[in-house]
């Protein structure tokens, strides 16, 4: 436990830390709007950027989902098949999940009451560090708000102007982000290109640290970081590979620890192995597993991590839950890694552009312009099927696409009302 004078001195410290504030892969500003700007016009501005967002087929508007057992929701009062989620394992309505949260809010209540270096960090909170640690085969853990917070905590604490950072063009915004604040020499690569990384690395002299940064399952596209030959990479030019696993844990690997797991590769002071609990864990939040040292770091100077409340205390319990149901039902991950061959082969069967290299549960369909990718949307929706419509900024202009994400839940019959829907739209653009 860290002394008082400890507390109070990091806090001050932190305080007066400067750093650039984060930016979102966001919509830029048309140069217009880049002068300074009265309140009085702030909202007539806005209006007009809203206005060539929604022109450019680019607006983005709020719905309010009714999740439901099953796979489903209901959303504008029709019940659809919700294929739009990232519940890969179905656990975020599973049984045991909901009583070990209940159990826990009956013992202790539900919110952390601080932030996790003050008194926030309860036996909950030691209890899922331990299990995520377990699970991953690292000496320790560390918990976030979210995986976005993992991801720009973590690149803070080690990356600040000296060093360089290779980051894959398709990261997530939150490892982006995560870059930009520090300051670092930024070095962005095409995606998956280790060629290029390794010619980053040869130019990069004078360099304090070395860092390679990549998705492990790119979450737009569905496809694989070539991360053994990242990880050899970083071992001849003495860099670190952060891996962001989001995607992949409780999916892939004999283990379903992720796709590191998959490349061979453990934990070492070269790889740091950050997760959310976000996306098959059914739940909310983030982590970091590694050495103790690094996690100890961590605790010192990850800043999304020390001025954020802890995690609730029901989501904790109910990840232990989870990351034990992980281990003893991998019948689920294997489900998921079957049922994507054969709906990627019955959407290509119908027409549809699914491309080669998307496996497991995240299928891109590739459509290109983005008002036709909502229409497409829409169409399936109208036949039951909840997907998700990407446009960009979150991908890349000319790539709009419906993202199809399976689900254990789905079962077989909403695996058939997919590839229906699909194959019924399909006909009627043609
Ligand atoms: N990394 C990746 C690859 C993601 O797809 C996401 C979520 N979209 C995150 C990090 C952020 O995780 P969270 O939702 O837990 O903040």
């Amino acid at each position: 436990m860290f002394p008082v004078w400890f507390l109070v001195l990091e806090i001050w410290s932190f305080k007066f830390h400067l750093v650039l504030p984060p930016q979102s892969f966001s919509h830029q500003l048309s140069p217009r709007c880049r002068s300074p700007v009265s309140t009085d016009s702030l909202n007539s501005e806005l209006r007009d950027e809203l206005r060539r967002l929604s022109e450019q087929g680019l607006l983005r508007s709020r719905r309010e989902v009714i999740p439901l057992p099953g796979g489903q929701c209901r959303l504008n009062g029709q019940t659809l098949w919700n294929f739009a989620s990232n519940d890969y394992l179905g656990l975020a309505d599973d049984p045991r999940l909901k009583q070990a949260a209940i159990d826990a809010i009956q013992v202790s209540g539900i919110g952390a009451r601080a932030s996790p270096l003050v008194t926030g960090r309860t036996d909950w909170h030691a209890r899922l560090e331990s299990a995520i640690s377990r699970f991953k085969q690292t000496e320790s853990a560390i918990l976030f708000p979210t995986g976005f917070a993992a991801n720009l905590g973590t690149i803070g604490a080690l990356a600040g102007p000296d060093d360089i950072v290779i980051c894959d063009r398709l990261n997530h915004a939150s490892l982006i982000d995560g870059i930009r604040q520090t300051r670092a020499r930024l070095r962005v690569i095409p995606h998956g290109d280790v060629t290029a990384c390794r010619q980053q690395l040869q130019q990069a002299t004078g360099t304090r640290r070395r860092l390679i940064v990549t998705d492990s399952v790119f979450s737009m596209d569905g496809d694989h970081a070539p991360l053994r030959e990242l990880h050899d990479c970083a071992e001849e030019f003495d860099a670190i590979l952060i891996v962001d696993d989001a995607h992949a844990t409780g999916v892939f690997g004999d283990r379903g620890t992720g796709l590191l797991e998959v490349a061979g590769i453990s934990a070492s002071q070269r790889v740091i192995s950050i997760g959310t609990l976000s996306k098959a864990i059914g739940l909310q939040g983030g982590f970091v597993a590694g050495s103790s040292v690094l996690i100890n770091w961590l605790w010192n100077s990850a800043r999304t991590q020390v001025y954020s409340t802890a995690l609730s205390i029901p989501v904790c319990a109910a990840a232990v839950t989870a990351f034990e149901l992980i281990t003893a039902e991998p019948e689920r991950r294997h489900w998921l890694r079957e049922t994507s061959s054969q709906v990627i082969a019955g959407l290509r069967q119908s027409g549809w552009h699914v491309p080669d290299p998307a496996r497991g549960p995240i299928l891109p369909v590739l459509v290109g312009d983005a008002a036709l990718t909502m229409q497409l949307a829409s169409a399936l929706e109208e036949r039951g099927i909840l997907v998700a419509a990407i446009r960009p900024p979150t991908v890349p202009a000319g790539t709009a696409r419906l993202r199809v994400s399976l689900c254990v839940s789905h079962g077989q019959e909403g695996i058939a009302a997919l590839l229906d829907a699909f194959q019924a739209v399909r006909a009627t653009q043609q």
